[in-house]
């Protein structure tokens, strides 16, 4: 009995788990190397990055794949991928449709050579609709269009989507949380689609985040902590409900420090990985966000 006691006492002394998200500067071994410096026990990267105005993907080493799967498999670090902004899975434009397809199996394809099995996407907006829609015709067309996307994407894969809130308004699919079960109940593979929660964008659509115990409940009947895979501990600059989607460094924003370390030692978000997503900022911001945030301390 005390031995299990013993257990369950260290592994709480594992958690939270904070990390960062880190821009792909200069590719991704950079990116492993931030990670060994800042010994993160989670992280989150894009796999691709703009040069010149051009998209360009990484390209992993032999090294890098290796390096990678050593933390995973020795050190317990997470590593999760972010799909790139311009996918946009609810589109109504056939082309950006089109390529938004392409583009995300081409992420996915890049995560399971990386053995990374949790992608973070975007629900993306239902634009190309006729304009005189009501909003409802919108949002249900929109999680119809999203849904047949993931339906195709997923098939043939083990990959698992995480489907992040989002802060934009109009036509914009998935910042309600109320459209996440409604897109699983039409999906063909339903547990391979989970959930990813911004602070800063509930906020920032207009949920009362601050009121932590409140949005807590709405949130376990909303969208559930079964579902909760990660989180995206952010702050925001702006008034609740203004759809604007502007990060802060935590304690910068309208948050503020005391709530965001709430929710990173919140019990029930205990075992729920954390990654901030910070303005560009120098490595020593970074961890020194990160301490702050693990710290126990109030
Ligand atoms: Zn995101």
């Amino acid at each position: 009995m005390q031995h299990r006691l013993r257990n369950a006492l260290s592994l709480i002394d594992h958690y939270p788990k904070i990390g960062a998200h880190l821009r792909l500067n200069d590719g991704l071994t950079q990116v492993l190397q931030e990670v060994i410096a800042l010994q993160l026990p989670v992280f989150q990267f894009f796999v691709a990055r703009t040069v010149d105005k051009k998209t360009v993907y990484i390209t992993p080493t032999a090294q890098d794949k290796a390096l990678l799967r050593t933390m995973v498999t020795q050190q317990g670090t997470l590593p999760f991928i972010h799909a790139s902004y311009w996918i946009n899975p609810a589109s109504f434009r056939d082309d950006a449709y089109a390529i938004s397809k392409s583009l995300l199996k081409k992420e996915i394809r890049l995560a399971q050579e990386l053995e990374v099995p949790m992608i973070v996407l975007h629900p993306g907006t239902a634009n190309g609709l006729e304009p005189d829609l009501d909003p409802a015709q919108v949002r249900r067309q929109g999680i119809e269009r999203l849904a047949s996307f993931l339906n195709e994407v997923l098939a043939k894969n083990k990959i698992t989507v995480l489907l992040e809130n989002t802060a934009h308004g109009r036509n914009a699919i998935g910042s309600d949380l109320q459209d996440f079960h409604k897109v699983k109940a039409l999906l063909d593979e339903p547990e391979k689609v989970q959930f990813c929660l911004d602070t800063a964008h509930a906020f920032a659509y207009g949920y009362d985040v601050a009121d932590f115990d409140s949005f807590f409940t709405m949130f376990k009947e909303t969208v559930g902590i079964e579902s909760l895979r990660l989180i995206h501990l952010n702050d925001v600059e702006g008034s609740r409900g203004n759809k604007q989607d502007k990060h802060t460094l935590p304690g910068e924003g309208q948050l503020g420090l005391p709530l965001i370390k709430k929710i990173a030692h919140f019990n029930d978000f205990l075992t729920i990985p954390k990654i901030i997503e910070l303005p560009a900022s120098p490595i020593e911001t970074i961890q020194q966000v990160i301490s702050t945030l693990t710290s126990k301390d109030v």
